[in-house]
């Protein structure tokens, strides 16, 4: 088949729709198919092969931020490609200065996990992603969902972050100081100590990651709150910078969700077209937004 031309304001257009132009061909685009939290059904996952079988090349590529792109989509093809996702309840997009699609670890399911994250990044997608689909942005805004401390998903690399948390509580009164601490020794990061005969865990060194549950024999350390860290302004790529974690540990989902929706408003309204969040965190000062996006 000849090649057409396709104008630029078509090739902005359709990336705009989540189809990014194959630069070695000029009607060629690799559309993009969003995943809502990264899990897909079984019949989705047909769908999108025979999908790329009947308008693309029949290649599928997997991105970083777990979408997946159907390869080799000719120009023409890209509306009856979209029409064709959409009876499985499937779309394309993710790009441009709006919400971008989450990305959340596989927490729900994973034996380190302390949320559940799947279904926070669900709803995360439905409210922000989806929901602020109109709302244009001063830059891209990326967020992350992950289980636990050990931040598979790197979520202080996002413009927002959102981490599990366990939080252990001491009762040094029932501590025995025992010869062998079990606290201590299943604290991975090595920051549980028993010193001059008591558990000593450092509030600010603990991560949360609540591995030391149920290790005490004698309920030193027995309590724990669930809840979310959050942090502001990371990004990755060009310039890296590295999220700074909010005060509060947040202990309800909707809690969280505010946060992330007055976090994505104040981006809009004080951001400065351009320019990532971190930016506008660095500009307006960490505490000043803090304070504007909490409670
Ligand atoms: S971040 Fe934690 S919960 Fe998520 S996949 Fe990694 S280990 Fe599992
Ligand atoms: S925390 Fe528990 S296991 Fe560790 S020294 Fe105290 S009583 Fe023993
Ligand atoms: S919560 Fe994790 S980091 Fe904190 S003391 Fe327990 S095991 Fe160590």
């Amino acid at each position: 088949m000849m090649e057409q031309k396709v104008s630029a304001e078509e090739i902005k257009r359709v990336k705009g729709l989540g189809f990014l132009q194959d630069k070695r061909y000029p009607d060629v685009f690799n559309g993009r198919v969003i995943t809502k939290n990264g899990k897909i059904t079984a019949a989705q996952h047909k769908a999108i092969a025979e999908a790329s079988e009947k308008f693309g090349s029949g290649e599928i590529a997997m991105t970083v931020r777990l979408t997946l792109e159907i390869q080799g989509v000719k120009y023409e093809n890209i509306e009856p490609l979209r029409a064709f996702l959409a009876e499985y309840g499937l779309s394309t997009g993710g790009t441009g200065k709006k919400v971008r699609p989450v990305v959340s670890c596989k927490g729900t399911t994973c034996q380190y996990g302390l949320i559940d994250t799947f279904s926070l990044s669900e709803k995360i997608h439905e409210r922000f992603y989806e929901g602020m689909h109109g709302v244009t942005l001063p830059h891209k805004f990326k967020i992350a969902v992950g289980g636990c401390p050990n931040n598979c998903v790197k979520p202080d690399l996002n413009d927002v972050g959102i981490i599990g948390q366990r939080i252990p509580t001491v009762y040094l009164d029932k501590c025995r100081g025992c010869k062998k601490c079990r606290v201590e020794s299943s604290c991975p990061i090595k920051i549980a100590q028993v010193h001059e005969g008591k558990i000593v865990i450092d509030p600010d060194a603990c991560n949360h990651c609540g591995r030391c549950k149920n290790m005490c024999p004698f309920g030193a350390v027995t309590d724990y709150v669930d809840g979310y860290k959050i942090y502001l302004g990371g990004r990755w790529g060009k310039r890296v910078a590295q999220g700074r974690a909010m005060s509060k540990i947040f202990t309800s989902e909707e809690e969280v969700l505010s946060v992330v929706e007055k976090a994505i408003l104040l981006f809009r309204d004080e951001g400065i077209d351009g320019e990532r969040f971190a930016d506008t965190v660095a500009r307006l000062g960490f505490e000043y937004v803090e304070n504007k996006i909490s409670g």
